[in-house]
């Protein structure tokens, strides 16, 4: 008896062991890709390029694939850059006006040209695992509330994450709370974001939100 109970404590002990030695693989094969929105422009501030490099090496590190927008200026440079300088892949998706007027970089693993920027967005949302949104301007405001939105109505079922560099988001956050307040976002709804100022823990956040998904 004595005997049994030891065979299946040592057999729960090595599932334990195996799952925690297989997690890491297991993880990666349900994000295999994370679209960042960020923005085209620098920011006032190096916290910026510092924080997006990072992100940048981190995805490459992890395997990870990065789509984005295409862009060689800004924000959007230094994250293809520091991905490809880590070794890691990027996927550039733009339209067709933008590629014309020659503002894409030329480096990418691969460069998907749509003819418009609706076609452009639905790509990007399908190529990805999930999505970040880092500090920006309009334009990442609106991809940003875009697959939050799709999130909230169902259409996808991915992780949608705040990289809340510098707290840039943070009046966009108190704007949330005061839809919440005043009944117009449900609290369901506004749990439905991963919300962080560090890349890693981001990343990690995201990670376990998609395999409980
Ligand atoms: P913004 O936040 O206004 O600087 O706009 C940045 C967002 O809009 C990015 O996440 C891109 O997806 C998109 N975007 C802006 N400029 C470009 C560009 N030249 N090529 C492709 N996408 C761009």
């Amino acid at each position: 008896m004595l005997g049994t109970e030891l065979l299946l404590q040592l057999s729960w002990f090595t599932q334990k062991i195996s799952l925690i030695v297989y997690l890491p693989p297991i993880i990666e094969k349900f994000m295999k890709s994370i679209c960042v929105f960020l923005g085209a422009n620098a920011g006032a501030n190096p916290v910026y390029a510092r924080a997006i490099q990072q992100l940048g090496t981190e995805l490459a590190q992890r395997n990870i694939t990065c789509v984005y927008g295409g862009s060689d200026t800004g924000l959007m440079k230094l994250l293809a850059d520091s991905v490809l300088a880590a070794g890691g892949e990027v996927i550039g998706v733009t339209v067709k006006a933008l590629h014309d007027k020659e503002i894409f970089h030329n480096g990418l693993t691969q460069l998907h040209i749509t003819a418009n920027m609706h076609e452009r967005k639905s790509m990007m949302a399908e190529l990805a695992d999930g999505f970040i949104t880092f500090p920006g301007g309009i334009g990442t405001f609106e991809e940003f509330f875009e697959v939050y939105t799709w999130k909230k109505l169902g259409f996808h079922n991915k992780p949608c994450a705040l990289l809340n560099v510098n707290n840039y988001f943070g009046p966009m956050i108190q704007m949330l709370n005061n839809a919440a307040e005043e009944g117009f976002l449900q609290a369901a709804d506004k749990d439905l974001l991963v919300q962080n100022d560090n890349v890693i823990k981001l990343l990690d956040q995201m990670l376990i939100k998609q395999l409980v998904n």
